[in-house]
């Protein structure tokens, strides 16, 4: 539905140059815009060609868009194996809906916000936060979504952070670490099991046990962020095991995969997201020349030591997360030695 004139604030989550488009009826009168700029839109009357400024842009002339279905429409017939949504009334519900959460793209406030509570100094952008919207909630082709300008009440706090990043990156040696730094101020979910409880395992501190029904049937009421099946025995993480890590006044640490993340950017939960990137092919083989890695396709879940495939695999998983899921990350930290990422993400946190 068009929106009131000037009124509506979208974030790009693509780069657009008009000269490079084909399809723009008059490349003069195109608006070029990077990944992460916040637009006006002035207005939406044209179903493909929108007219918007830039955030704070003086200028009272509007330069030309793609409207956010157009920009998909052409997304899609480059990845055909993504099917894009009707542009009003889509029955698609996000997970977080489903879950009965209040939408699935509200985010953001706290994007940043670790660091960028109020504006931000350095460019002295105001704050955007999501907003619900069927239209910009319904796409898994980032093209633009709708923001608010956020205001940070004096309680809001960052509880929970997801870090994101390839098998074998040290993702877990970097939770590893921050927990044990701080046991009071960080925590990690219970996951959920179907198998049975192990004799040296206590139920709710390795696994929360539950049987196969209440499993499935917790699947059907969408109360897991994810879920897997392992040996005929499922696993899953709960979004009640987050709430119950933030109940406990701690910054609840979890590592997902990187497709469920937009499930977790919710108004409730506010995510602050780290990609934790793999170096260079070349710095990988000197800085792992001694280390391990436990392969996904090893049942046993014993360490090996890294081979050139785990390498190459690495580097090319990292760049499909980054090229399909950048939009969502907040920060990136890149694993070169496992001290230095440690003290980036300890300064990261320590700025909040
Ligand atoms: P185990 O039964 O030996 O404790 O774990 C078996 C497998 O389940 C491991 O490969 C482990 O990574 C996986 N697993 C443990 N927790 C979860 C979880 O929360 N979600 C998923 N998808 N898999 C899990």
């Amino acid at each position: 539905m068009p929106v009131k004139e000037g009124k509506m604030f979208i974030r790009a989550l693509f780069d657009y140059d008009p000269n490079e488009d084909k399809a723009i009826p008059c490349k003069e009168a195109g608006l070029a815009f990077r990944k992460g700029d916040i637009l006006q839109i002035m207005s939406q009357d044209d179903a493909t060609w929108w007219q918007a400024k830039h955030e704070g842009d003086a200028n009272p002339r509007a330069g030309l868009i793609p409207s956010k279905h157009f920009q998909e429409r052409r997304f899609a017939l480059r990845r055909p194996e993504v099917q894009i949504q009707p542009l009003k009334n889509s029955n698609r519900k996000s997970y977080a809906e489903c879950a009965g959460h209040n939408s699935g793209s509200y985010l953001a406030g706290f994007r940043r916000s670790f660091r960028l509570s109020r504006k931000d100094k350095k460019t002295n952008k105001s704050m955007y936060e999501c907003k619900k919207s069927d239209q910009y909630d319904t796409a898994d082709i980032p093209t633009y979504e709708e923001v608010a300008k956020y205001r940070r009440q004096p309680n809001d706090k960052y509880r929970l952070v997801v870090l994101v990043g390839p098998v074998g990156v040290g993702l877990n040696e970097l939770k590893r670490k921050l927990l044990i730094s701080d046991t009071q101020h960080y925590g990690v979910t219970v996951p959920h099991t179907t198998r049975p409880r192990r004799s040296q395992e206590s139920d709710g501190v390795e696994y929360i046990f539950i049987s196969k029904h209440l499993f499935e049937t917790d699947v059907q009421n969408n109360k897991f962020i994810e879920y897997g099946e392992y040996k005929n025995n499922y696993y899953g993480t709960s979004l009640d095991s987050v709430r119950s890590v933030i109940a406990k006044n701690k910054v609840c640490l979890l590592d997902v995969q990187p497709h469920t993340v937009k499930h977790l950017r919710t108004y409730e939960f506010k995510p602050f997201v780290i990609f934790i990137k793999p170096p260079s092919l070349d710095r990988l083989r000197e800085t792992r020349k001694n280390a391990k890695i436990i392969s996904s396709k090893d049942d046993k879940g014993t360490a090996k030591p890294f081979t050139e495939e785990d390498f190459q695999e690495m580097i090319k998983s990292a760049h499909v997360m980054e090229s399909q899921y950048g939009h969502l990350f907040d920060k990136v930290i890149v694993n070169d030695d496992l001290a230095t990422a440690y003290s980036e993400l300890k300064t990261t946190f320590d700025r909040k």
